[in-house]
Order: C-alpha cells, then structure tokens, then sequence
C-alpha cells in the first residue's frame, strides 16, 4: 500500500488557506479537513458541540485542542480520507502537532505549506469575504452571489462569517501569531516547511503550491 499524502496548510484567515486547500484536495483526491468548517456546520446545526463552542468563535478564541484534535482523528477515518487529507485551519498549536503526529502515525505529515500574507492585507481581505453556510465556498462582497445571498454552487445562504468583523479579526490575528507562529519553527526543523507568497491571484498562489508539491512531496 502507497503512503498516504498527509499536506497541512496554515496560514492567517484571509490568506487563502480554504480555497487553496479545497483545490489541492480536488486535485490530489484527497480529504480536505477544515476544522473551521466542521465546528461552524455543528453550531449551524445546533448540536450540542455547536453550542459549547459557538461563543468561542465568535471571539475569534480557539477552541481546545482535546476537542479539535478528537474531531480530527474522527474525520479521518472516513473513506475519503483513505489516500491522505489536507488539513486546513489544524494544527494550529503545538500541542495539536503533537496529536496529529500521533493520529497519522507511520505516514506522518509530507508537506506543511504556509500560505504568507501581511497583516494589512488580512483586514482588507476579511472584512470584504462572504461564505457559503451550506458548502462553505467564499465569494468577495462585490459578487454577484454576495449581493444576492444565493450561493451559484449550492443555492445555500451566502453571509458574512460571525468572526470577520474587527474585534474577532484582531483576537484571531493575535491567537495566530501565539500559537500557531511557533508551528513553522516546529516543521521546519522537521524539513517539512514551504512558504509560499500569498498575496497573489488565486490562479497563482495555486501554480506556487502544485510547484512546491510536486519538487518535495510527490517525486
Ligand atoms: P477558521 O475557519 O480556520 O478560521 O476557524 C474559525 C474558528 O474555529 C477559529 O477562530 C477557532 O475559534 C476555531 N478553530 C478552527 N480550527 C481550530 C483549531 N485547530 N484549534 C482551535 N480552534 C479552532
């Protein structure tokens, strides 16, 4: 049996890090993991995970890494993941890195690529970003799916995510450089790191990680 192809993304909010990750698991076949997107679908859904941890995002808090990292291990054992997963938005700590070492065990982590975007950048970006509650598919405000409300891949309702107002941006902003800043000294050691320049297109920050893939993951 071929290894698994374990990626993890990390980057600020903002800096592209859902739609990279969508894309690089389409492409690869591979489960895109978004711990983000799993704790908003269970307070969407009112279930009893989305009310412990509604007031906690809202914040732009994290919530604790027993929760995320038990979400995590669960997730990965749907079929989906049976060829490997891009982690989007997890780890975030170290001692999420540490569980996640352990839940994938032998196949370990291949790439860990860091999506770099200056702060400036983050709060123009944040504050004009509208997302699918359905699918999770982010629109700027200016689409035409924003200003409708109607999401064109799911019919779901577009709206502005709870967290990217200013209070929760900053909150978030300082959690990313307290605990998740520490995470690229923790895979660089481990050889595993690739930056890459977010503030680009889309279409370019994709080639940029395809580019870094295929040199260090996929020979
Ligand atoms: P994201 O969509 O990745 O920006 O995550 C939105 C919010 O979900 C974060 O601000 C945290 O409150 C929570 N969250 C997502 N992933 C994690 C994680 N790995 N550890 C702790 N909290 C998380």
């Amino acid at each position: 049996m071929t290894a698994r192809l374990n990626l993890v993304v990390l980057g600020k909010q903002g800096a592209g890090k859902g739609t990279q990750s969508q894309r690089l698991a389409e492409r690869h076949a591979l489960a895109h993991v978004s711990t983000g997107d799993i704790l908003r679908a269970a307070i969407q859904a009112g279930t009893p995970l989305g009310r412990e941890v509604k007031s906690v995002l809202d914040s732009g808090q994290l919530v604790t890494d027993d929760l995320v990292n038990k979400l995590v291990e669960e997730r990965l054992k749907e079929p989906d993941a049976a060829q490997g997963c891009v982690l989007d938005g997890f780890p975030r700590t170290i001692g999420q890195a540490d569980a996640l070492e352990q839940i994938l065990g032998s196949d370990g982590v291949k790439l860990c690529i860091n999506i770099d975007l200056p702060n400036e950048l983050v709060l123009t970006r944040l504050s004009a970003r509208r997302v699918c509650q359905e699918c999770g598919t982010t629109y700027q405000d200016s689409d035409v799916a924003a200003i409708s409300g109607t999401c064109e891949v799911c019919g779901g309702d577009v709206v502005q995510r709870s967290d990217d107002r200013p209070e929760a941006i900053t909150q978030r902003l300082e959690a990313f450089e307290r605990d998740t800043v520490p995470l690229l000294s923790f895979y660089e050691s481990r050889g595993l790191l690739v930056t890459v320049n977010g503030d680009q297109s889309i279409e370019e920050v994709s080639v940029a990680i395809e580019v870094v893939l295929h040199a260090k993951a996929l020979t």
